[in-house]
């Protein structure tokens, strides 16, 4: 059996990872919390962990893995994002307007995701299911006097688990001094942090010895993962910036009643996505969705193969670059097995194991930057079956890269991904011919529906390629297809498409 290596953010070492029951191999990773489209860093940890989940489920037996990831579905953000759409005017009560919006969000996510090549995990609980559970353990950790409940809320009492601060290594008193938390009135300790808080009339909440209220995020996901997989369980996962204080406090809630033993083993944080070097923020205009990325023309494939580019315990940087060379490959690849290969029989199977070295590579601590090295010697020795078998590992199926890049004579020469995508000044061009752009679009709506009958993307692509050679900003979305003017826009070159 491979032996798999994982660096565990707990002992801050390399180590071989030995599941608790082998059988039963358990992975919680922390989902997103679902008021809002997800942003590009958001997939990080999903890429991430799909592969993981994959090589587990090579390693151990696609039955012997059990991956969860949750929605958080009670949070604060979401009442906000609910609450200024009723200002808006929209109808409903407050609870309802954050069930539509959490609904939204959730299917939204599972759709991006899927673009991306990601599996759905086994379990995706949502933290309004298991409320009762939370509810229970505030009230065990009260109990056994490692919480506390005051004017409705019911706190956990740093002070009281001595290990509070190894897992992010930080100690109590520093915490403390350079906390900029507000310190609530009601805490015995700045640090101490919400188990259950009181809810107005309005907002979402539940009955429970403390009154009507809601939980706190991080009780969410200790009540789900114990529920799903017991007191111990195997990796616990999520970004970095989840370290602290999530992970510190969800563990020093489970822990505190037990021992160090219970809860995750491995605990395992992706670093952060960056834009062109710089941090996503929105007024740098560098912050889009999944799902922008998506409509502007990348396909899922190209995203999965940039991410899986760097290591993910390295911040990575995501350039339009990158995206190019990624393309080139992929197509490269979709080239290599051409059109007649869902007929060859290794294509599409489990049968054909991925090579040794390309597995061992992935077993040390996810090195997906040496497994697309390997992927790419397979392209230059032109071996169809370690490509196709190595791929399939890291989520890329060979259906969907030949659908993906399906003109392989007609973009050859060319990128799909056009120059400069992003950071454009919309209507800088004065004259812009909208009729003419509202005509091209409807040609591509249509020569896209024809191309999904067809499976000949072919003249898609070229005039997806020709518009955006022309400066033209393509979305497209399974609704609509949008076209306006980007950056370098030359109504000219429209002339020969219409
Ligand atoms: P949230 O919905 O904010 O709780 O985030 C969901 C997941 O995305 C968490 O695992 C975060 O750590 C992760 N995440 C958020 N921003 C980034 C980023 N820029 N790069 C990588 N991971 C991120
Ligand atoms: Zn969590």
């Amino acid at each position: 059996m491979t032996e798999i290596k994982l660096y565990n953010t707990k002992t801050r070492k390399k180590e071989v990872f030995t599941p608790l029951d082998a059988k039963d191999v358990r992975m919680y990773v922390c989902g997103p919390t679902v008021y809002d489209r997800a942003h590009i860093g958001n997939a990080r940890p999903v890429i991430v962990f799909d592969v993981l989940y994959r090589l587990l489920r090579e390693v151990y037996g696609a039955d012997h893995v059990r991956y969860a990831r949750n929605f958080t579905d009670v949070d604060d953000k979401i009442n906000a994002t609910a609450a200024a759409r009723k200002a808006a005017g929209a109808a409903g009560t407050l609870e309802e307007l954050v069930q539509e919006r959490t609904d939204e969000t959730i299917a939204w996510y599972l759709e991006d995701m899927g673009a991306l090549g990601n599996l759905e995990p086994d379990h995706a609980p949502r933290a309004t299911e298991y409320i009762q559970e939370m509810v229970d353990m505030s009230a065990m950790l009260i109990e056994q006097g490692h919480a506390y409940a005051a004017e409705g809320h019911v706190l956990f009492d740093v002070t009281s688990y001595e290990n509070y601060g190894s897992l992010s290594g930080r100690s109590v008193d520093d915490m403390i001094a350079g906390a900029r938390v507000e310190v609530a009135p009601y805490k015995r300790n700045p640090m101490d942090f919400v188990l259950w808080k009181p809810s107005d009339a309005e907002q979402p909440g539940w009955d429970s010895p403390w009154g009507r209220g809601r939980p706190g995020w991080h009780i969410e996901c200790s009540a789900m993962a114990e529920k799903l997989f017991g007191k111990r369980f195997d990796i616990h996962g999520g970004g970095l910036d989840l370290a602290f204080p999530h992970h510190e406090n969800e563990k020093a809630q489970s822990c505190a009643c037990g021992s160090e033993e219970d809860f995750a083993q491995v605990w395992m944080h992706n670093e952060m996505l960056q834009v062109e070097g710089k941090k996503m923020s929105k007024s740098l205009g560098n912050f889009f969705s999944v799902r922008e990325l998506i409509e502007q023309g990348y396909p899922g494939e190209v995203i999965r193969f940039v991410f899986l580019g760097t290591h993910y315990r390295k911040p990575m940087d995501w350039t339009e670059k990158k995206a190019k060379e990624a393309e080139a490959t992929l197509r490269k690849a979709a080239q290599l097995f051409g059109a007649d290969t869902l007929s060859k029989p290794w294509c599409g199977s489990l049968d054909v194991p991925p090579p040794q070295e390309f597995v061992e590579a992935l077993a040390s601590d996810l090195n997906t930057s040496l497994a697309l090295t390997l992927i790419k010697r397979y392209l230059k020795e032109e071996s169809e079956s370690k490509l196709a078998s190595s791929l399939k590992l890291l989520g890329f199926e060979v259906g969907s890269l030949i659908e993906a890049f399906a003109s392989f004579e007609s973009s050859s020469s060319k990128n799909i991904l056009g120059e400069s995508r992003r950071g454009r000044t919309f209507g800088s061009t004065a004259d812009l011919d909208a009729n003419r752009l509202a005509e091209l679009a409807e040609t591509l709506r249509h020569g896209r529906d024809e191309a999904m009958r067809t499976k000949d993307f072919s003249k898609v692509d070229k005039l997806k390629a020709a518009l955006i050679a022309a400066g033209v900003e393509v979305r497209m979305s399974k609704e609509s297809v949008e076209l306006s003017e980007g950056v370098g826009f030359d109504p000219s070159k429209l002339e020969d498409l219409l």
